[in-house]
């Protein structure tokens, strides 16, 4: 997997020599109080278990059998306080539940769609949902990024401290067509099936430099999802959060296929 500058993106065990070892501190606040946050919501986990879906976890590499609600593989070794945990990142948790349940609702229409508006999914005023769940998405990537033993970078937390962009940032939100056919494709009791895939952490070194250069994941429900990447010598200013909707792209036509593949045999 190369990034465009031709350098391989490798897997947090392959760049270790680059990593900070864990200091027992929130990574957002630097409190030494831990809670353990959820890879996945809890919420959303709740409502299918209740609905009877089958619940399949993937981070990319391996995938399985989510039993419930309280799995372990559904939680990050602990590293925000409960401060940053709860209060501090309220309104973007609200913004992806919000988001979550829509597409949990509407991830077979959404095949077909350019366009995710954010007036289908928040209610009004629609004011800063948007800004909100981009947050959501990079206060999970923080928790994936210090839970692998980096550090988070500084103007991660600029943003979600109320920073309105963010120039080492992008991010675009995706449709999974094969997901979505995998879906479809439910077994014998024909229960639905649902997919939560946190994807792995990809990143590049500088071994001039000493540091890592840049990150990449991605944060899925279904066949919705959003591929991140920060990047330390990036100068874009792309974010997707300003507008009235997201642009969904077909998954197949962004890079860094390998972050979603292999898929499980459902
Ligand atoms: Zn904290």
């Amino acid at each position: 997997m190369e990034n465009e500058h031709g350098q391989r993106y490798r897997t947090a065990d392959e760049v270790a020599e680059y990593s900070t070892p864990f200091d027992g501190k929130c990574w957002w606040c630097g409190d030494t109080t831990l809670t353990g946050e959820h890879k996945f919501k809890r919420v959303d986990l709740k409502g299918l278990f209740t609905s009877g879906t089958k619940v399949l976890w993937t981070d990319g590499m391996q995938v399985k059998h989510v039993q419930g609600p309280n799995s372990d593989l559904a939680k990050f070794r602990p590293n925000l306080c409960a401060e940053c945990n709860n209060a501090r990142s309220q309104d973007s948790d609200r913004a992806w539940d919000l988001f979550s349940q829509y597409v949990h609702a509407n991830w077979d229409s959404l095949a077909d769609a350019r366009r995710i508006y954010f007036r289908d999914v928040f209610p009004k005023p629609i004011g800063t949902h948007a800004t909100e769940l981009a947050r959501y998405v990079l206060k999970h990537f923080g928790c994936k990024i210090a839970a692998n033993d980096f550090a988070v970078p500084s103007d991660l937390l600029a943003y979600l401290n109320g920073d309105e962009s963010s120039r080492s940032i992008q991010m675009a939100a995706f449709y999974s067509h094969e997901r979505a056919a995998r879906m479809r494709a439910r077994d014998d009791d024909a229960r639905s099936i649902q997919i939560l895939s946190n994807g792995p952490h990809i990143m590049t070194a500088s071994r001039s430099r000493g540091i890592v250069v840049d990150h990449v994941t991605e944060l899925s429900v279904g066949p919705v999802g959003f591929l991140v990447k920060w990047a330390a010598d990036q100068q874009a200013d792309t974010g997707f959060w300003h507008g009235r909707y997201l642009t969904l792209y077909s998954r197949g036509d962004l890079p860094y296929p390998e972050l979603h593949e292999p898929w499980p045999s459902l």
